[in-house]
């Protein structure tokens, strides 16, 4: 059987004039893992539009698209074509989850939720001629998952290959978060066994790994086990974590000593008001200037993320939220405009206050104000975003706040680090173009192994504690 996997791209991600790097970081490995139940004599190819191109004049047996909301429109077209052809085109994703009846218009079956077994039983009815219409995940589990088919991914095409995930959800309810309709009929939050995810380590090479699960330390004991284990392996790794978690005892030292050197923390709001409105209850009375300083004293760099346009957001979010995180020495930082995503609950509570304004999803890219604001016009929350990147961006305040660090090897690694992502895009778009990306894998690895060496006085301590405290016990 011919099957070709596609992750279609929003047209932006293959512009000219657009930032490329974003969509060259990580391979699509939820392709390459449901290809893993596919048969050994399958003809399997991944296409992952984002960084190749996507030639449409074959005649596979089975199209499997995976469709995010941004690249909906550009999955449906081609997802039409492969019908047109006579091809069986198969759908799954979370935009096929959160809007199933548009999705199934293009698609001869679609998957909802996280696929697993919903996937080998539709596998078994094709293969028998009699694959129903819809098929949703029910069983949530990770055991026994086979290894992922990473041969089928083009490894020198992405800056960050060793992309890895060994949960799957998170245990919070953030109300604008896809997470639980995505993950509504069963558990939304489960990880692998540990020595499978161990295993799956073991078996990337190089030292590099970034983490996508959304919550790498939300299971605290699946969490202990996992960096036991790591300690020792020599590897540098890069994931997601809470503010919670983050000021939990001894796991974020443990994190860093299995090789953590950078942590993607959604801080999304510095105001209470607003984080009560959306749920996000676990950063509630949480002192986020405390989580950022434990996680710079274990030597791990933060990337924080930021949400502007929430109800309590007026004219003021942009600089105060830029100067916060500059005066506490982010590394790096996200900012997104609030985006209710249809489906969550946010969206609900928009569409029953009559504030949203379309239902164009290429521009659901939380770049775009797609919800009247409450108080912020649309064009000055669009205005302020552009204004908090180039801000927190400048050079003056990469320096400012790369001073705050305490000594001058840690300083030049956050100039490094944050002016090398954002400072030199001609340069990373010459690699991307000339296929030449992976090539600045092995610098983005020294920057990590060295920003990991040099931990302050108070974490050289807390990391000798650490070894002194037997595995399994912290
Ligand atoms: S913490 Fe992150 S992943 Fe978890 S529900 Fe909130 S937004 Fe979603």
């Amino acid at each position: 059987m011919k099957v070709k996997m596609i992750l279609s791209a929003l047209t932006e991600a293959k512009s000219p004039f657009f930032r490329p790097i974003k969509y060259s970081l990580f391979p699509p490995l939820g392709l390459a893992t449901l290809a893993a139940y596919l048969n050994n004599d399958d003809e399997i190819s991944i296409v992952d539009e984002h960084v190749e191109e996507l030639t449409l004049d074959d005649e596979p047996d089975l199209v499997v698209i995976q469709a995010y909301i941004t690249s909906a429109y550009r999955s449906y077209q081609i997802a039409d074509h492969y019908r047109n052809k006579g091809c069986y085109v198969v759908m799954g994703g979370l935009h096929v989850t959160s809007l199933p009846d548009e999705a199934a218009q293009h698609a001869d079956t679609i998957i909802l939720g996280p696929a697993g077994d919903a996937w080998t039983r539709f596998l078994t009815d094709f293969r028998a001629r009699c694959p129903e219409k819809r098929y949703v995940a029910s069983v949530r589990t990770l055991d026994g998952k086979p290894p992922i088919r990473r041969d089928l991914i083009k490894r020198e095409r992405y800056l960050c290959p060793n992309s890895i995930v060994v949960s799957r959800g998170c245990p919070h309810t953030c109300d604008f978060c896809y997470k639980e309709a995505f993950y509504s009929g069963g558990r939304s939050f489960y990880t692998q066994l540990v020595d499978e995810a161990l295993a799956e380590i073991d078996r990337l090479p190089g030292r590099h790994i970034y983490f996508l699960d959304d919550h790498l330390l939300g299971n605290e004991r699946f969490a202990n086990a996992l960096f036991d284990g790591m300690i020792g392996m020599g590897k540098v790794f890069q994931a997601a974590s809470t503010v919670q978690a983050i000021l939990k005892p001894d796991l974020l030292e443990k994190a860093a000593r299995a090789g953590l050197r950078s942590v993607f923390v959604g801080f999304e709001t510095l105001d209470s008001t607003n984080l009560s409105d959306h749920d996000k209850y676990q950063n509630l009375n949480r002192d986020y200037g405390a989580a950022i300083k434990r996680v710079h004293d274990c030597g791990v760099m933060v990337n924080g993320s930021f949400v502007f346009g929430m109800d309590n957001d007026d004219e003021t979010v942009f600089d105060r939220t830029v100067d916060w995180a500059v005066a506490n020495s982010v590394e790096t930082a996200t900012f997104h405009i609030m985006t209710p995503y249809p489906s969550t609950e946010l969206y609900k509570r928009m569409v029953a206050e009559n504030r949203m304004l379309h239902q164009q999803w290429d521009l659901y890219d939380t770049r775009h104000v797609v919800y009247k604001p409450a108080k912020l016009s649309a064009e000055s929350l669009e205005r302020g975003y552009w204004h908090a990147y180039r801000e927190f961006y400048s050079w003056s305040n990469l320096f400012k706040s790369a001073t705050k660090k305490s000594d001058m090897h840690a300083q030049l690694r956050h100039l490094s680090y944050a002016g090398g992502w954002k400072k030199f895009e001609p340069v990373w778009d010459l690699l991307i173009r000339t296929r030449q990306v992976t090539r600045m894998l092995p610098m983005l690895e020294s920057v990590l192994a060295a920003y990991g060496r040099f931990q302050s006085p108070q974490d050289s301590k807390l990391s000798r504690r650490s070894e002194m405290v037997p595995s399994g016990t912290q």
